[in-house]
């Protein structure tokens, strides 16, 4: 049988499914086959089918399927194999997934013999699969599972971390703790890719001097694999072990490490599994070797060097999703010949050639290089992830190409989007599936589509929204509670919160990444002022989340001044900050919320994804008109504050902290709060179903991916 890329490894994930299997009740088999496929986490009912069994430990485990099945005990399990209901439930979802994975994937210039190779540091597919961060792997992830749903031939590589992205804990004091948990890989939904049935294949992978050796693990996202890349093997040194340890390490020289294995481990372990890409899309300048590892094939098969970049520079395609320079790490040449070594040999060249390749300005020898001006040269399409975005990266990367303007950059854009099958809340999928018409999910793209929301009943939307809110509500009750006693704090602060947090309150969210320019401190600004909306008659409450990177002291002080002001009057109910952001508690807050608030300082936000998730679930965005929003907001979805550029950032920031107070006292709160004689605030309701519309039409990623197929993965070299 031909090599196709849905063949490496499915065997082996078959194999564990049925050694899982073998020791639940016969009745209980399809829910061990169905675990190894994340396919199940946007089903609508899904979830619930695991739940059922033992909603306790399914919550205990992390929701990952796999431990749930291996730790729930023989009572739970046996009443759950005595439910005819569960189990017709769960042999009929089994039923669907291998439905749609018998039929043919193919997109007009892509077959199963040559699909799209996706290379990216981190997947946000589900919270049970702790390999990513934050906004960067959740698109990556949404875009596989964009790809599965649309049956493009995709496969995605990237790297299996042992011990995942940092947990948050914040002390007492305010101040962020990290803690990392081992994420158990034996327990997790996937296998390694093995040749024989038994014993695990291995590639090398040449890293600082030594060939390392890289176990490779399938995991299934509907019909895309997942590889993912270990190197925590027996046969290898601990510090090579160590490469595949943590996510976005401290440390610079395992982080080359990790980007030498993304892209050179990349590229060869599909080779290795007989896969042949038609092209690959570097996400973010992390696997940039991958097209050099391409060229040293060819130079391996005697081209000359030259040539050998050409021709692999005519298979790749990268997207940036950094908008300033700094936030593209550079390094000493020492860092990256050692890490790098020997790769100038393999590629027939010298370090002076391979290194004026990662300058911005090839021919300063002084500056130091990078990943990000690596990936442009090395690539043939290059895209920004927003259309203002893609503007700002024509700015930032013209001496890359030595262009005369910004607008002779080959620079594109290609608009980030959000899987709606993953964040659109059950209530509201169930609403517009009465109310849009069969298939209305695969016709998204379509403005017709959308055109019979105007006629959704007011009460009906509001309905779901109240209910999403109250589902929040309960959760933050809870979440924060445990927050509270975990810090230590005062028995009464402790007791706000069980009580606290009102459905029926204009509930407000900000949630994101910590960094600086996210501007977070915009809240606490005119502290005075924000405290008086928390008052009677028509008060809000806040909530926020977010994660600092481990060596930004500067945003986990903003984070700390913030705690500062917990013990104020009507704070210990109305806002709370929950620890450890993660894609679990970003489902509940972006569509519980009725306000979604982003306060970057612009043009920094490349995008941003959370305002198009709470957008799609009809929260509306309050938001600073950069990234994704510039393109969004219409004046009927939302509110905007100033997107300008201003170099005074002390008169931008007074100016944009005062327009938000004034836009949350003037217009939101009172429009929230003006009902109909039902109780229904019908201007609101106008509001979020423009904000449905316009998420569901330009900012699903099923527009992305088709805007990649069209604009990237199509182009002919
Ligand atoms: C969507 C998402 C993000 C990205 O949100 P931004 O708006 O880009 O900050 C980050 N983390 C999680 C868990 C998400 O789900």
């Amino acid at each position: 049988m031909a090599m196709t890329y849905a063949s490496p490894g499915a065997e082996d994930l078959r194999l564990a499914a049925d050694q899982l299997a073998a020791r639940l009740p016969s009745a209980l088999a399809p829910f061990a086959r169905i675990a190894f496929n994340y396919r199940w986490c946007w089903t609508a009912g899904g979830a619930g089918l695991f739940a059922a069994i033992d909603a306790h430990r399914w919550e205990a485990c992390g929701r990952n399927p796999v431990r749930l099945l291996q730790e729930a005990p023989t009572g739970a399990l046996e009443q759950a194999a005595g439910d005819r209901q569960l189990t017709r439930r769960v042999y009929s979802l089994e039923e669907c997934i291998a439905v749609e994975a018998s039929q043919p994937t193919q997109v007009d210039g892509f077959d199963s013999t040559h699909p799209v190779a996706f290379l990216c540091a981190e997947y946000g597919v589900h919270a049970s699969l702790p390999v990513y961060a934050g906004g960067l792997g959740v698109l990556a992830g949404d875009l596989v599972k964009a790809a599965s749903d649309m049956g493009l031939p995709f496969v995605a590589v990237g790297l299996l971390y042992g011990q995942g992205y940092f947990r948050q804990r914040i002390d007492i004091s305010g101040w962020q703790n990290e803690y990392w948990v081992p994420s158990d890989p034996p327990r997790l939904p996937g296998a390694p890719v093995t040749l024989d049935g038994v014993e695990p294949m291995k590639i090398r992978v040449p890293i600082r001097g030594r060939e390392v050796a890289v176990q490779i693990w399938r995991f299934a996202i509907g019909r895309v694999p997942l590889f993912l890349l270990d190197t925590d093997v027996s046969d290898n040194e601990p510090v090579d072990r160590w490469i595949t340890s943590r996510l976005y390490v401290g440390d610079r020289d395992t982080r080359l490490a990790q980007y030498a294995l993304l892209g050179i481990g990349g590229v060869r372990a599909l080779r290795a599994m007989g896969i042949e890409p038609a092209v690959y899309h570097l996400n973010e300048g992390h696997p940039a070797l991958a097209p050099l590892e391409l060229a040293a094939e060819a130079v391996a098969a005697g081209a000359a060097f030259e040539d050998a970049f050409e021709s692999a520079r005519a298979r790749t395609v990268f997207t940036t999703h950094t908008p300033v320079p700094a936030g593209n790490e550079s390094y000493a040449p020492e860092e990256m010949t050692r890490v790098f070594a020997g790769l100038d040999e393999r590629l027939g060249t010298d370090w002076d050639t391979l290194l004026s390749l990662a300058r911005v300005h090839a021919a300063n020898r002084e500056e130091p290089p990078g990943m990000t001006a690596l990936a442009l040269r090395a690539s043939r399409a290059r895209n920004g992830v927003s259309l203002r975005h893609g503007g700002v990266a024509r700015r930032i990367w013209r001496p890359v190409f030595g262009a005369g303007t910004d607008d002779e950059v080959p620079i594109g854009h290609v608009t980030n989007g959000v899987h709606l099958p993953t964040w659109m809340a059950d209530p509201l999928r169930a609403l517009l599936d009465a109310q849009l018409g069969e298939g209305w999910q695969a016709r998204t793209t379509e403005p017709e589509t959308w055109d019979r929301i105007a006629d959704l009943p007011d009460a009906e939307l509001w309905r779901a929204r109240c209910e999403l809110r109250g589902k929040l509500v309960d959760y933050v009750r809870e979440r924060a509670t445990l927050d509270r006693l975990s810090r230590g704090e005062a028995a009464d602060y402790v007791e706000q919160a069980q009580r606290a947090f009102d459905p029926d309150r204009l509930t407000i969210g900000f949630a994101r990444r910590l960094a600086t320019y996210k501007r977070l401190y915009l809240m606490n600004r005119d502290l005075g002022r924000a405290l008086k909306l928390l008052r009677e008659p028509n008060p809000i409450q806040i909530l926020l989340a977010g994660k600092a990177h481990p060596s930004d002291d500067g945003a986990k002080r903003v984070v700390q001044e913030l705690f500062g002001a917990r013990r104020a009057p009507r704070v210990g109910e109305r806002i709370a900050y929950l620890h450890d952001y993660d894609m679990g508690m970003a489902a509940f807050l972006i569509a519980g919320c009725d306000v979604w608030v982003n306060l970057p300082r612009p043009p920094l936000e490349a995008s941003g994804t959370s305002g198009m998730k709470a957008a799609m679930n009809g929260v509306l965005n309050l938001s600073v008109l950069d990234g994704w929003w510039a393109e969004g907001y219409d004046g009927s979805n939302g509110w905007a504050i100033s997107g300008d550029e201003d170099p005074d950032h002390e008169a931008q920031d007074a100016r944009d902290a005062g327009t938000l107070l004034d836009l949350l006292e003037k217009e939101v709160i009172p429009l929230f709060y003006d009902r109909d004689a039902d109780g229904v605030p019908r201007g609101w309701m106008q509001r979020a179903k423009a904000a449905i519309r316009t998420a569901g039409l330009q900012f699903s990623a099923r527009r992305m991916l088709r805007d990649y197929v069209d604009r990237a993965y199509r182009v002919e070299p």
